[in-house]
């Protein structure tokens, strides 16, 4: 998920692998390493930390000789970061380096057979078990190896591979983690992205998916997974530095917002094994599981409404009372907790202070605790009896986007999961399997039927204030969507209940003023309906959020957002979609800062 570099020719290649990764650096990482070929010698260097670390451990790469090399940051997803489980990775016989971005899914059964077949693992990465295949399957042709070691794979990853037979050769290989070759002059180059070749060339080839490539300083060969030369043009850069660190996008924000199908994907489909939720990382027994009188779900900002979210989906499924508390609130109310209680706590950085003391607060009280977090290794995960993480890869952006969808999905898995356990959902699992597989694609169709969000931001941006409105489901995503609105438009933006309106805030709807009604659940359009009404008739200007042919909504609001169908159990993932977007595309007209909201941290490290 982070950064990989890769070069071949007729100058020391440490310090150009190290100028790359510096590159890199924005995407975020926890460690770091490089693997440097010298006549038929690979030796690995690697850090935890910066890449300053690795630059004052190889004396800024002239420490190290050799003209052929690969070079990575890691964001941790399987193993802490650590120097160990910093990549590259080596095979037992030394001839092979391996660096890996992505998670290979089936990494666990692989692992098995492997150390059955006798090979010796030295971290726990996901990662390890590719540079054991290629050992196993070489047979003096390293392009069979590495056709042969896909095959068996599974999930995502982009490679760079180095093997000691092949001096001045560097290989690489994509699968749906990004991969880049640079063409120089007798020298070439791979790279996650093109932030790390654009100071030696703008001539790049896009490996594609399933595609291979080996390059030589002289030559760059591209083949398929049956051996097949590929053949394919060069592309020539002419963006900047800073629009290809953003892929492209204008901020970051968008592109991570755009990323959610994929990062959501990331955190379920690994997960669902035989036709269940399988959560290895969770070792509750079904005694256990049996023993839970209350969930109480804490978190701060985005993350809590995360959890309002996962409620509905748990109460509903499981059938056991949750409490969505506030982590600033809840460490200090004294609260009731016993050893039949599950505490989830949720936080993108696993380091929020408020988070942190929470849950201290209620583990000493006898809670299990489970930590959500996107970061390997943080201190709540550390903290807590159970950890599942987001797979969402770093988030560089200010307010959180793909950090919350996946945190929603992890507590809609562990609804299904516990559900199932208890034997509460006999008959819909397969349904809701199915449902939770479905929604990286219903989140791209909310992108496609979206395109009038920069019209409508228009229409809005100069409002003094919005209000979200929505009931149950529609609620909880209301809340978020307000959020997104005030972090990065600085926008007063408030959600009700809509069911509250008329305990007083009516008062405050007079004409023209903006209502974003949520109308995505079907048990309560109706009632939403005539909320939408109410505002209507005292003059507000109605955007409704809801699904493309809902006749009844579609008679009665002034603008619409739309979602595709999806079960109004699962559908909050969805939802946030769009608002985001039109968050985003209103602080984009007030020319705000939208990466970096004023005010605001990425990681709330102070109580
Ligand atoms: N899944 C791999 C690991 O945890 C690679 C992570 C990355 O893409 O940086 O080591």
């Amino acid at each position: 998920m982070c950064g990989i570099v890769g070069f071949t020719g007729a100058q020391s290649a440490a310090p150009i692998l190290l100028e790359g990764l510096k590159k890199l650096e924005y995407r975020g990482y926890d460690s770091a390493g490089i693997a440097v070929m010298d006549e038929r010698k690979i030796a690995v260097h690697k850090v935890t930390g910066r890449i300053a670390n690795l630059c004052e451990k190889t004396q800024d790469g002239l420490g190290v000789t050799g003209m052929t090399g690969i070079g990575h940051t890691r964001w941790a997803t399987h193993g802490a970061p650590t120097e160990e489980n910093a990549h590259p990775h080596l095979s037992n016989d030394g001839k092979f380096a391996v660096v890996h971005n992505g998670i290979i899914e089936n990494y666990l059964s692989l692992r098995e057979e492997l150390i059955h077949d006798g090979y010796h693992f030295e971290s726990e990465t996901d990662t390890e078990v590719i540079v054991h295949l290629i050992e196993m399957f070489y047979r003096g042709n390293v392009r069979e190896a590495l056709i042969r070691t896909t095959n068996r794979l599974r999930g995502s990853y982009a490679l760079g591979v180095i093997c000691s037979e092949e001096p001045g050769k560097i290989y690489a290989v994509r699968e749906a983690s990004p991969l880049i070759l640079g063409i120089g002059i007798g020298e070439n180059y791979f790279a996650s992205d093109v932030t790390a070749l654009v100071n030696h060339t703008r001539n790049v080839i896009y490996l594609e998916d399933g595609e291979f490539a080996e390059l030589s300083s002289e030559s760059i060969k591209i083949f398929d997974c049956s051996g097949q030369a590929v053949d394919r043009r060069p592309t020539r850069i002419l963006w900047d530095v800073q629009a290809a660190e953003k892929g492209g996008y204008e901020h970051f924000m968008l592109k991570e917002i755009m990323e959610q199908p994929g990062a959501v994907k990331a955190t379920i489909a690994p997960r669902i094994r035989n036709g269940r939720v399988a959560f290895e990382e969770l070792g509750l027994s079904a005694e256990e599981l049996q023993g839970i009188r209350k969930i109480i779900i804490t978190a701060c900002g985005s993350a809590y409404y995360a959890g309002c979210s996962g409620k509905y989906a748990i109460e509903k499924l499981c059938r056991i009372p949750v409490e969505v508390e506030l982590a600033s609130e809840i460490r200090y109310s004294d609260p009731i907790i016993d050893e039949h209680t599950l505490l989830i706590v949720i936080s993108q950085s696993g380091e929020t202070a408020d988070t942190i003391a929470a849950l201290k607060e209620c583990k000493a009280r006898g809670a299990k605790t489970l930590a959500i977090v996107n970061v390997v290794g943080s201190s709540v995960a550390k903290l807590a009896d159970y950890t599942i993480y987001t797979w969402a890869g770093p988030e560089i952006a200010v307010a959180t986007t793909k950090g919350y969808t996946t945190q929603v999905a992890v507590l809609y898995m562990l609804a299904v999961y516990i559900a199932e356990r208890l034997g509460k959902i006999e008959g819909k699992e397969k349904q809701l399997i199915r449902a939770l597989q479905d929604l990286p694609r219903r989140i791209q169709q909310a992108f496609d039927l979206n395109s009038s969000i920069p019209a409508l931001a228009k229409k809005y941006h100069a409002s003094k204030s919005i209000f979200f409105i929505g009931r149950n489901t529609d609620y909880a995503v209301a809340l978020e969507g307000a959020l997104k609105l005030k972090e990065i438009s600085y926008l007063h933006a408030e959600a009700y209940a809509a069911g509250e309106l008329k305990h007083g805030t009516i008062a405050l709807i007079e004409e023209h003023q903006p209502v974003v009604a949520l109308c995505c659940n079907p048990s309560i359009m109706e009632k939403t309906l005539s909320n939408i009404v109410e505002v209507k008739s005292r003059g507000a200007e109605v955007l409704a959020l809801t699904f493309r042919n809902n006749q009844k909504i579609l008679s009665v609001a002034d603008d619409f957002l739309f979602i595709p169908d999806v079960d109004s159990l699962f559908s909050a993932i969805v939802e946030i979609v769009p608002l985001q977007l039109l968050a985003y595309y209103v602080a984009r007209e007030n020319g705000c800062d939208i990466d970096k909201p004023k005010n605001l941290a990425k990681s709330v490290t102070v109580e």
